[in-house]
Formats: C-alpha cells, sequence, structure tokens
C-alpha cells in the first residue's frame, strides 16, 4: 500500500474521530505513511499503537466561562479499535471542563479491520465490517487506571463492560472481572441492547435487555450493589411505532433491586420519536429503580431540537425542564467521549442552557449528587 500523509489526513477526514487520529499522529507514525508501506501487519500495527501512546493531544478550549462542577456519568476511554488518548489528556480536558470526577469504562465490542480493506477502521460506522465483544477492554482499563498516580485514579469511577449479552454465562464473566480486581468497579456498563448499526453489525444476535444474559447480570449487580448502565433504542431507525419499550419495561420489573441507568433516554441516530418526554415520565413514575442518563445525540436533538432532519417530536427545552424538576434525583449527564478527548470541554458545557435554566438544587443534582448517588465506592 503506497499512501501519502496527505491521503491519510484526506481519508481521515472523513469522520470525526478520524479528524482527531490524524491529528494527532506522531511524526514517527507520520513517517511510515509517508514512506509508503508494502502492506506489512507489523507497520500498520505500529501506526495505530503510537496514535494511542501520544500525548500531545489539542484540546479546544470551551467557549463559556466555567461555572458548574460537574461528574461526568458517560465517558468511554477507549474508542471503537480500543485506541485512547490516556489518562492525562483526558484529566487535562476534564480540567478545562470544570470536570471533578467522571465514571469511565472500555468499550465492549470493537471494530474488526478486515483483510480485504486496506483502510484501518476508526468508528463502527467506518465501513461494513462486522464488531464482536472485546471482553479484554476491562481488563485493559483496569490496568491503565492502577497503573496511574494516586491523583489520577481517585477522580474515577470504573465500570465494566465487556460482556456478551446474548451469552448466558455473561453473569459467570462479570463476576470474574469482580474478582479479579476487587473493590475496584464502581458499576457495570455501557452494555448494549439494540444499538441499530453496532449491533446489527456485531457478530451474533441482537441482544436485547430482557434476554437471559442480561438477567443474570442484574442479579449479580444488584447484589453487589452496582448500577447498570444500558444503551437500549426505544425502537428502531426510521420507524414510527415504538418497538422495544417493552422489553425495558421487562427488565426493570425482573429485579427491583438492580439500578438501571438508561443511556440517551433510549434515542440514536435516526430514531425518531413523539412524546419521548411523556414515555420517560410514565417510566420513571412506574419504575423506582430506574434513571436516565441525557448524554450523546438526544439532547442536541431533542432537547435542543436540532434535528439533521427537522422532525419535530413535539416537546420544548422547557418541557424537559419541568421534566426534571418533577424528578429531580433521576437524571444524569454524560460526555460520551469515546477514547479522544480534544472536543471535550465543548461535550460539557452543551449542557448549561439547560443547567441555568433549572432550579439550583436540580441543577447540582444532574451535575453529580444523582451520580454520585448510585456508584459504588470502597
Ligand atoms: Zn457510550
Amino acid at each position: 500500500m503506497k499512501m501519502t500523509r496527505r491521503e491519510f489526513f484526506k481519508m481521515a477526514a472523513a469522520s470525526a474521530i478520524g479528524v482527531a487520529a490524524a491529528s494527532q499522529m506522531p511524526l514517527e507514525a507520520a513517517k511510515v505513511f509517508a514512506e509508503g508501506n508494502d502492506d506489512s501487519a507489523y507497520k500498520n500495527h505500529l501506526i495505530g499503537d503510537s496514535r494511542a501512546t501520544n500525548t500531545n493531544v489539542d484540546i479546544v478550549a470551551p467557549k463559556e466561562k466555567i461555572k458548574y462542577d460537574i461528574v461526568d456519568s458517560h465517558l468511554h476511554f477507549f474508542d471503537f479499535i480500543e485506541k485512547t488518548d490516556g489518562f492525562k489528556t483526558l484529566c487535562k480536558a476534564m480540567d478545562m471542563s470544570g470536570v471533578s470526577k467522571s465514571v469511565i469504562f472500555g468499550l465492549g465490542i470493537t471494530k474488526q479491520w478486515d483483510s480485504s480493506m486496506k483502510e484501518a477502521p476508526s468508528y463502527y460506522l467506518s465501513n461494513d465490517s462486522r464488531c464482536y465483544y472485546y471482553s479484554a477492554t476491562d481488563y485493559m482499563l483496569a490496568e491503565e487506571l492502577l497503573a496511574s498516580s494516586n491523583e489520577i485514579r481517585e477522580r474515577f469511577f470504573p465500570f465494566c463492560c465487556g460482556f456478551n449479552c446474548n451469552d448466558k454465562f455473561a453473569a459467570d464473566h462479570l463476576e470474574q472481572v469482580l474478582k479479579y480486581y476487587p473493590k475496584f468497579w464502581s458499576g457495570v456498563g455501557e452494555l448494549m441492547s439494540r444499538h441499530d448499526d453496532l449491533t446489527a453489525l456485531t457478530y451474533g444476535e441482537p441482544p436485547h435487555v430482557d434476554g437471559e444474559g442480561f438477567l443474570g447480570i442484574y442479579d449479580v449487580a444488584a447484589s453487589k450493589g452496582l448500577p447498570v448502565l444500558i444503551h437500549h433504542n426505544i425502537t428502531g431507525q426510521n420507524v414510527d411505532k415504538i418497538l422495544y419499550l417493552d422489553e425495558l419495561k421487562k427488565a426493570l420489573s425482573y429485579n427491583r433491586k438492580c439500578k438501571i441507568i438508561w443511556a440517551h433516554v433510549g434515542i440514536s441516530r435516526r430514531v425518531e420519536v413523539k412524546n419521548l418526554i411523556k414515555i420517560a415520565d410514565d417510566l420513571l413514575h412506574d419504575n423506582k429503580n430506574l434513571w436516565i442518563d441525557i448524554s450523546w445525540v438526544v439532547y442536541d436533538y431533542y432537547f435542543l431540537d436540532k434535528f439533521p432532519t427537522n422532525f419535530y417530536d413535539g416537546d420544548s427545552l422547557d418541557d424537559w425542564v419541568k421534566l426534571m424538576e418533577k424528578y429531580p434525583d433521576r437524571f444524569l449527564i454524560g460526555t460520551d467521549k469515546v477514547g479522544h478527548f480534544n472536543t471535550y470541554p465543548a461535550e460539557v458545557t452543551k449542557y448549561y442552557q439547560l443547567l441555568d435554566k433549572l432550579k439550583t438544587k436540580t441543577a447540582e443534582n444532574l451535575c453529580k449528587n444523582n451520580v454520585l448517588s448510585l456508584v459504588k465506592t470502597y
């Protein structure tokens, strides 16, 4: 494969994470590109590796003056190819954003680099290649965190997530990782159920939140006092009917001692539903073991009404504010960054528009009290 550095930048510009990857490419890796290579798998490996260990990341400063102390409730240390900017860069990004602490987890699903593909993928949507369950993400995260200074370690609440929840052995696998790192894990997740393209691209049947693998995890998590964070789309893409809500209700009622955090209010790209607030309201009313995380696209699409398709869901930011004042203890905010932190600050300060409208106490709950009430500490 002959690829100049310029061509690599062009290719990387195709995806947001790719841009981050390109801008972080250190000189040595760039040299491999510039010199061209002979399809050497070893050289390709070096490129990936250098990207992971580069600490020279340009973090974009926030536009807003920092005014809230925040605990990030949804943050991936690794990206979809299990690379990361590392804890030092992450802590710098958190400092710039007023984020004192954070929940942290890897990515339990990884993207395969197919033999047929010249270009390495950087995101699950980079190409049509399959994804697969990657348990090592938990062990890598644990080792990275344990090798860090006390000052860094104390800022993070690690969750484990590397489970195939279609597998009835998933609960055993959870017990194992808990055993190997005793008094370490603060929660479980982000587990993937009904994640449109991602779960469709992953080997095996599409996981669903009320499957037996999941149920086993709820029992173990409840017995250990660990909350479980789950991505579970409320319905399919481009579908009006609500298809997957009953599965979530079954999961919630299965073990009431299991505290479930529903990521993104069940919204993903191209998931468009009316009356999401009413659905969330009913769920919160009926299920005392449910918490809701408003990270990622749901905030931009449904709270700020910035749908790429101009879909109108019928609710305004003020309607969401009312719902949060009704359930001030049940909502969480997070950045959902994946392994790269150059645009971290903007992902934090985007919530200011909402936080400014909430009562002081409710805003404080959303910023940190709610997530702190859920995570297990030792
Ligand atoms: Zn996530």
